[in-house]
């Protein structure tokens, strides 16, 4: 298991050789601002980069990553694995100025990374990605029934004393329980994206 996803990057801006890496991370600590922040993984998440050099200090990375973060449903706050396939792709310049690498956007409106230390730490990157690439909120099922707005009581697990005295068609329509979606109720994943899920 990798501590830190780091590329080394020294022989490749001195010869313009391919470089690679490869492993598996149950997290990534990564900087938010000046605030340190951990995403966390389900399970060991592989991740795989090569890199080649374009000339002047920048290169282009490319690879693959394929987390699946914990996120908490969006009703009834129980935890809900989110698989990821990601795609990397991006433009990395070299300037030894920088002392965190961070996103910027090239002048032809590209992504680039930019970064300082040769023995570039990916950790900020694929967090940033993975995070964009997440849904914004997420069901731990299509049905979820959500926690009782007075005592919070878990409604999956069984009607509280609150739940009994509203109509059980008056509920459907504030929760906004989507019907019909089949798929989704034999892969709690793959209509996720598809879901209208309210935002909190
Ligand atoms: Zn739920
Ligand atoms: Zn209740």
């Amino acid at each position: 298991m990798n501590d830190q996803p780091r590329i080394h990057l020294g022989s490749l801006l001195r010869s313009s050789d391919d470089a690679h890496a490869a492993g598996e991370l149950d997290h990534l600590d990564y900087w938010q601002g000046k605030q340190r922040q951990t995403l966390r993984f389900a399970r060991p998440a592989k991740f795989r980069v090569d890199v080649n050099s374009l000339g002047n200090d920048e290169m282009y990375l490319q690879g693959t990553f394929t987390p699946t973060l914990i996120m908490e449903c969006a009703r009834c706050l129980r935890d809900v694995e989110v698989p990821l396939q990601l795609k990397l792709g991006t433009l990395l310049k070299y300037d030894p100025s920088v002392d965190i690498p961070y996103l910027d956007e090239a002048e032809s409106g590209e992504e680039i990374l930019m970064f300082g230390d040769p023995d570039l730490d990916l950790s900020g990157y694929l967090a940033e990605t993975s995070l964009l690439a997440a849904p914004l909120s997420v069901l731990h099922a299509p049905d979820c029934k959500g926690l009782c707005q007075v005592c919070g009581h878990d409604l999956n697990e069984g009607p509280c004393e609150h739940m009994a005295q509203v109509p059980v068609e008056e509920i459907d329509d504030e929760l906004g329980i989507p019907e019909g979606k089949v798929h989704a109720k034999q892969n709690p994943f793959a209509a996720l994206k598809d879901l209208d899920v309210p935002e909190e």
